[in-house]
């Protein structure tokens, strides 16, 4: 089994390594991953810029490791276009040392790195815990490895994209396993004024949304003490969402001929 492993917290973020420690026992583990922390920048990918990439040393011996100057998304089509190419079983991304919950998958680096895999056919997997020191990266990385070889084993659909969220805590206050859905709440943002003498900047701070989320969601899962396991897909489109007057496409071209535009 051959495994493409990238992150958002950037090459040298210990939940990487954990999770090449552990992959290596099963696979053979290719780590292509952005060369600084690219946290919060989502699907995003570098087309208006070349991407540099460099051959680096490994923090767990004998693993081929590339840092690439650019997004988590930009590691994973770099690896599948040239550096890797296409011969892999699947692509992981983390251990991201945060939880990627709810609404903020959408801005999630580690999940936009997965993502990335999923849309070319790999199935794949972000991996987050809600540590924000390495106390039990353990836990994920071990959680990471078995759903890999259940993968490789064909014991799960191989079109998956999975978002897994651990809680903080050891293995045996953990309370169990749930499949879940996204919670719609994530959080309230507000933006921030200061002043450097010259000009106004600002700054958007996040805080954690004050409203109970639903049962068998990923966030009470998470807040009960439980893994958290969110089978993704990428219809953004599907219902239900509100409909649209059955009128509005003839009224809206009608309305575009006859109004005079500025
Ligand atoms: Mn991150």
């Amino acid at each position: 089994m051959k495994i493409l492993l990238t992150n958002d917290d950037g090459m040298f973020a210990p939940g990487l390594w954990a999770l090449v420690k552990e992959l290596k026992s099963i696979a053979q583990v290719v780590v292509v991953a952005p060369d600084r922390e690219q946290s919060a920048i989502g699907t995003a990918v570098t087309l208006r810029q070349p991407l540099r990439v460099q051959r680096v040393r490994p923090m767990v011996a004998e693993v081929e490791t590339y840092a690439v100057e650019g997004t988590p998304a930009d590691s994973v089509l770099l690896a599948l276009g040239k550096l890797v190419g296409n011969k892999i079983d699947m692509v992981i991304s983390g251990i991201n040392q945060g939880v990627n919950l709810g609404d903020d998958v959408l801005i999630s680096g580690t999940v936009g790195a997965a993502l990335q895999g999923y849309l070319r056919g790999f199935p794949a997997l972000a991996i987050s815990t809600a540590a924000v020191d390495s106390l039990y990266l353990d836990n994920a990385a071990k959680l990471a490895t078995l759903l890999a070889k259940k993968i490789d084993d064909n014991a799960l659909p191989t079109n998956i994209l999975l978002n897994v969220n651990l809680p903080n805590l050891p293995l045996a206050k953990i309370k169990g396993v749930k499949i879940t859905r996204l919670a719609s709440r994530s959080h309230t943002d507000t933006v921030e004024e200061g002043h450097d003498g010259k000009k106004a900047y600002y700054w958007l701070v996040r805080q954690k949304a004050n409203k109970s989320t639903s049962e068998k969601s990923d966030i009470w899962a998470i807040e009960q003490g439980n893994i958290s396991i969110t089978p993704l897909h990428t219809n953004l489109s599907q219902k239900p969402s509100p409909p649209l007057p059955d009128s509005l496409c003839s009224e809206l071209l009608q309305e575009l001929r006859s109004e005079p535009t500025g």
